[in-house]
């Protein structure tokens, strides 16, 4: 059976004052759940902060980006392995608003997803359409792109290590949410093209939602055979809101 996993992505939010109050109470209240897994990926320098405060709870901690380097003269850029030293279990790779926004390419995410799993950390796979793709009936092609960019570059051991998020642009901070049954066919897309390469593999993959994720409609989409969780943007700021979504995925 798989784990639900609900990850938080903050984004580029926060303070640490009130990062402090949203982390106790998460960690307070998460001792409630069970039956599910709670990560939040936080900005790189709350990293320490995380670490502090969430070791030896139940809530987990990763980071939103990596460097696609392991080290040397790139300004601004953090290494997988420094994210190692800060505790970090997860990553976010290739979340659309880095592929749109900071022009990562299916070639670079996929050295970022190497370069995660070589240190030990999670990857978080973004996948997804915009509006424009799906419209043109190209979202199943640009998923498998997508997919196939980091399986050339890790394979499926490789991808036995991560997480899928699949993610439809459209839904992304826009409070449309793609219908569950949408999400669950996309879903069960990418499980069957992960079964024709390896059908154990694809059948233990964690592949989480994402997409104006909220608590009033948390429930309906993790109850598709599929959705694994979700990744949770604008609602994991909200200690209630986020609460209630990690409530729907118990197990
Ligand atoms: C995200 O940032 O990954 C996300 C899904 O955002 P939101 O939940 O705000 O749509």
């Amino acid at each position: 059976m798989r784990l639900k996993l609900v990850a938080g992505n903050w984004k580029m939010h926060g303070s640490l004052a009130g990062n402090q109050a949203l982390l106790t109470a998460l960690v307070s209240q998460l001792e409630e759940l069970n039956g599910m897994r709670c990560a939040v990926c936080v900005p790189f320098p709350y990293l320490a902060q995380a670490q502090a405060s969430l070791t030896g709870t139940k809530l987990a901690w990763g980071a939103q980006n990596l460097s696609q380097y392991d080290k040397g003269a790139f300004t601004g850029e953090v290494s997988a392995s420094m994210l190692l030293e800060f505790g970090c279990s997860y990553v976010i790779v290739g979340h659309s608003e880095r592929r749109a926004l900071f022009g990562e390419t299916d070639a670079v995410v996929a050295v970022k997803f190497a370069a995660a799993l070589a240190a030990g950390i999670t990857p978080i796979l973004c996948v997804g359409e915009t509006l424009e793709e799906r419209d043109a009936g190209r979202a199943e092609s640009v998923i498998a792109r997508q997919l196939d960019a980091v399986i050339a570059g890790s394979g499926m051991v490789g991808l036995a290590k991560s997480v899928i998020a699949y993610e439809p642009v459209w839904a992304i901070g826009t409070g449309k949410t793609a219908s569950p049954e949408q999400a669950q066919a996309v879903h069960a897309f990418i499980r069957r093209k992960l079964a024709t390469l390896d059908a154990d593999i694809a059948a233990a993959l964690i592949i989480q939602y994402g997409g104006s994720v909220k608590a009033a409609n948390a429930a309906e989409l993790f109850s598709q055979p599929d959705i694994d969780g979700g990744l949770i943007g604008g609602a994991s700021l909200q200690v209630d809101e986020f609460m209630a979504i990690c409530q729907a995925a118990q197990g």
